[in-house]
This record gives C-alpha cells, sequence and structure tokens, in this order.
C-alpha cells in the first residue's frame, strides 16, 4: 500500500514533528451494513428519543453555549456518584484524550499503553511529542503483560489503559488498575468508552476514592448510541479536573450536544434492553464465527469481536464489495496479523455477517485461499 503523505511545500512549512503525518484518510465507504466503527446500530428507545427531541427543540441557538456544561456535568456527577467538580465534559471521548496528552504529555514525558489498543493514543502521542513505552500485549491471548506494564509505570509520566480494550475486547482486572495507580508517579487514565457492555462491577470507578491520580474516561457514543453528537466527560480528582478545564477550547462542547446529552442521561434506563440486547447477539456472534473453519475469535466483554481470519483484507474487501457490510480491517497493525474487528449489531445485521462469511470462507479452497 502506498502511504499518503503531504505535499513537499507542506513538509516544509508543518512543524518538523508533524512532517511525516498522514493526511487523514477517513476510509470511509457508503455500505448498506456498517459494522467498521463499534457504533450502536439500534435506534434510539423511544424513551430517549423523545426527550432528546423536545431538548433540542426547546434550545436557543443565539447564545454561546455553557463553557463546563454545568447542566450535563450535575447529572452526569450524580449518576457516577461523584462530586461536580470531579467531571470534565468534551467534544467526544477524542478531545479529552487529546488534551490529556496536551496537559500532561509533551517532550521528555512518556507515556504508557499496552498496544494493539486505541490508536489514537498514539497519535496523540506524535503530535504532542509526547514518547510512548509500548508494553505489548500477549500475542496469542491478548492479556496485558501485567509485570512488565508494572514495571514501566514505575517510570511513566502517564499510562493510557482500555477497559474493555479497542479491538481486543478484554477488561482489565481492579486489582492490577489500583497496582498501576500505586506504581505510576504521574496520571493513569482507565478508558472504559465500552464500559457499559462489559459484566457488572467490571468499572474502576470505586478507586477513584483512593486514588487522585486516577483518571476515567467515558463516552456518549457507543453504549447510548449518539456517536454523532460528540461528547465524553472523564471523572477524576478535582485538581486534574482543573487542568483539563483550564486547557480546553471553552465552547467545544456544543448547546445542542449539551442538551441531547442531559436527555439521554436522563432517560439511561431506556438504553439498558438495548445493552442487554447487544450482550446476548455478542454471545451468539462470537460463537457463531468460531464455528466457521479457520475463524478465530476472541472473548470480548465490548460491542465488538476481534476475529483472526487467513486473508483477512481480502475477505473485508469480499464483504464490502458483494456484500456492501463493512468491517474493519486490522491486518496492517503490528501484532493484529489477518485480524479483522466486527461490530456487534442488530439480530439482523449480525446474521447477515454471519451469513456472508459463512458464504466467503466456504467458497475458498480448504477455508484458506480466497480466490
Ligand atoms: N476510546 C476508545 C477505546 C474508543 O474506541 C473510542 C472511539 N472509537 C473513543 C475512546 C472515543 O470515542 P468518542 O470520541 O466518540 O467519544
Amino acid at each position: 500500500m502506498a502511504m499518503a503523505q503531504l505535499s513537499d511545500r507542506m513538509r516544509a512549512l508543518v512543524q518538523p514533528h508533524l512532517a511525516t503525518i498522514e493526511p487523514y484518510d477517513p476510509n470511509f465507504t457508503l455500505t448498506r451494513i456498517n459494522l467498521s466503527a463499534n457504533e450502536n446500530t439500534y435506534p434510539m428507545p423511544a424513551p430517549a428519543r423523545e426527550a432528546v427531541a423536545a431538548a433540542l427543540a426547546a434550545t436557543p441557538l443565539n447564545r454561546y453555549p455553557d463553557p463546563m456544561s454545568g447542566e450535563l456535568r450535575c447529572e452526569l456527577a450524580a449518576w457516577h456518584g461523584v462530586a461536580p467538580e470531579q467531571v470534565c465534559v468534551g467534544n467526544g471521548g477524542d478531545e479529552l484524550l487529546y488534551n490529556f496528552l496536551l496537559a500532561f504529555g509533551g517532550t521528555g514525558r512518556t507515556l504508557v499503553t499496552c498496544p494493539p489498543d486505541f490508536s489514537e493514543y498514539a497519535f496523540f502521542a506524535s503530535l504532542t511529542q509526547t514518547d510512548v513505552v509500548r508494553v505489548w500485549r500477549d500475542a496469542e491471548t491478548m492479556h496485558v503483560d501485567a509485570a512488565a506494564l508494572l514495571e514501566a509505570a514505575r517510570q511513566a509520566s502517564m499510562v493510557i489503559l482500555t477497559s474493555p480494550n479497542n479491538p481486543t475486547g478484554d477488561v482489565l482486572e481492579r486489582d492490577l488498575v489500583e497496582q498501576v495507580c500505586a506504581a505510576c508517579p504521574g496520571l493513569v487514565m482507565i478508558d472504559e468508552a465500552y464500559g457499559e457492555f462489559a459484566d457488572a462491577d467490571t468499572t474502576v470507578e470505586p478507586l477513584l476514592a483512593r486514588y487522585d491520580n486516577l483518571v476515567v474516561l467515558h463516552t456518549l457514543s457507543k453504549a447510548f448510541g449518539e456517536a454523532g453528537i460528540r461528547c465524553g466527560y472523564v471523572l477524576a480528582a478535582p485538581d486534574v479536573i482543573e487542568v483539563f478545564a483550564a486547557i480546553r477550547q471553552i465552547y467545544s462542547v456544543n448547546v445542542l450536544t449539551q442538551a441531547a446529552a442531559v436527555a439521554a442521561v436522563r432517560t439511561r434506563a431506556a438504553f439498558e434492553p438495548v445493552i442487554e440486547t447487544i450482550r446476548a447477539e455478542r454471545q451468539h456472534m462470537a460463537r457463531a464465527l468460531s464455528a466457521i473453519p479457520g475463524v478465530r475469535v476472541w472473548p470480548s466483554q465490548g460491542n465488538f469481536l476481534l476475529v483472526r481470519v487467513a486473508e483477512a483484507s481480502r475477505v473485508r474487501e469480499r464483504l464490502r464489495d458483494e456484500h456492501s457490510i463493512l468491517v474493519r480491517d486490522f491486518s496492517y497493525a503490528p501484532g493484529l496479523a489477518d485480524c479483522l474487528r466486527i461490530t456487534v449489531g442488530t439480530p439482523e445485521e449480525n446474521n447477515e455477517v454471519l451469513r456472508a462469511l459463512e458464504q466467503l470462507i466456504a467458497h475458498s479452497p480448504s477455508g484458506r485461499e480466497m480466490q
């Protein structure tokens, strides 16, 4: 694959550390079924949809937004059992991740991550010139190497871990997170973007009361089906939140986002049946996919499954071109040879993926070579 690069002119003009950056390729194709971005593909539950619609209709657009999303912040604080001063809302989890690196990373600082994980961590580290120390997961189980992580955390300016991890699907033991918080002289962020899909009581939030260097990241993009409104938030000690608040672009969370998010959070109980269905579908998909000869599936606590299949890139292309189904190809990512990530969709979407994969794989000789 030819790597896209900046024009010669731009390479000369951008900051030197940005000269090798690749222009953004959203890799987006309009397909009938899109299971490539771990969105919630279910219709929004009626009580939430109605509350959001009413809130949007009642929101004046002529005034700047409340910089700290006061009303939303109080709702989120009450939900999570923390003080409002322990919450900062952002324009998606992505903005908060970027701001985390901007505030606490930088030249001469080190970020510890456990790849394969969410690629934005390393990207934001590169933008902010933060060194990344990678503690690779076990190539077989995809589990974190606890001893190596703790060793690295002792020297780190900051750590970001993901639970459930994207794309491997595993959750972190709370004990390990506690040890990392105790070992790391800097801040430890646990990204729980997919936390609502995991088994009960796997969140590390109870540790917030005991570790003032812990930051927990959440988003409304996944379980709460609002990837389009761009709303994420962090929970942390008040002085950590003060930093997030001080460096953020004050109006990054617009009035419509704040209004829709408040409504969605107030009606969050309506999402529970959807989350339950996604969890059940995940089990169904994991079983059915592993029954296809030559397919390996890792256990997942997220709304997605990581699978390994021979000639993954070709399989992904054929799913797109012959079936109009989009999944994410990770086969070029280090540690993820021949891996695809499939978001768990509605039962209809999932059955279509299964049927298409069974057909593609059964029709290739020995289930291995794709023509
Ligand atoms: N963390 C993880 C692990 C993710 O996968 C994502 C989205 N793909 C995010 C954070 C950010 O989500 P958003 O910006 O939509 O809140």
